[in-house]
């Protein structure tokens, strides 16, 4: 898929598809975007102009720009322990929507998170961490406690719920609602499957 391509992708729908055909080039082995200079120089000139932001998860297996197959400046990224917002994610994300004008937001889990897991036991054991990791283990609790802490499937299942409700949240962000509610702006939820490359959007 060709930059130009990229940057007609305007509304959220379109967005979506140029995301998902990206990941498709990447699963199906060929992906056509190098990350070499020659790549960041052909978009040094004129001002940015981004179709998404992308919010994931640190985890050193699920680089994002590669598995959508994307080139410099096609995508902004942010990447927390387990997508978990904070102001300033959010703020970024206002930023990138409200100023540079991106039509979509897709916050991408993924499958043996370790913060998700690090939720789970904390649930399960009662022992919580220390110093910032435990407002990172706060965030993800809620969506642990909602498909049970003691379930055996309760990894897996808080995944998909905390990306719903990061997705939730960000749609009743004060500076997103408003574009969300007139359809100039989507913000979807996915998950990532470390085995195939394969991201599957998840239903809201
Ligand atoms: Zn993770």
């Amino acid at each position: 898929m060709t930059g130009s391509s990229a940057a007609a992708a305007r509304t959220p729908r379109a967005a979506l598809a140029e995301l998902l055909t990206g990941n498709r080039r990447f699963v199906s082995g060929q992906p056509v975007h190098g990350h070499d200079v020659t790549a960041a120089a052909a978009v040094a000139s004129g001002d940015q102009q981004p179709y998404a932001v992308l919010l994931g998860c640190i985890d050193s297996r699920v680089p994002l720009e590669a598995i959508f197959d994307q080139t410099f400046g096609s995508i902004c990224v942010i990447r927390t322990g387990a997508h978990v917002l904070d102001r300033a994610v959010c703020g970024s994300i206002e930023y990138v929507v409200g100023q540079l004008g991106v039509p979509l937001v897709m916050v991408l889990g993924h499958e043996r998170c370790g913060a998700v897991a690090s939720a789970v036991d904390t649930l399960r054991t009662g022992e919580r961490p220390g110093g910032s990791l435990a407002y990172v283990v706060d965030q993800i609790a809620p969506a642990v406690t909602e498909v049970g802490a003691d379930d055996p499937r309760a990894h897996p299942m808080a995944v998909r719920r905390h990306v719903l409700r990061t997705v939730a949240t960000l749609r009743a962000d004060d500076l997103l609602s408003g574009p969300v509610a007139d359809g100039r702006v989507d913000v979807v939820g996915a998950v990532y499957d470390l085995a195939t490359g394969e991201v599957t959007l998840l239903d809201r």
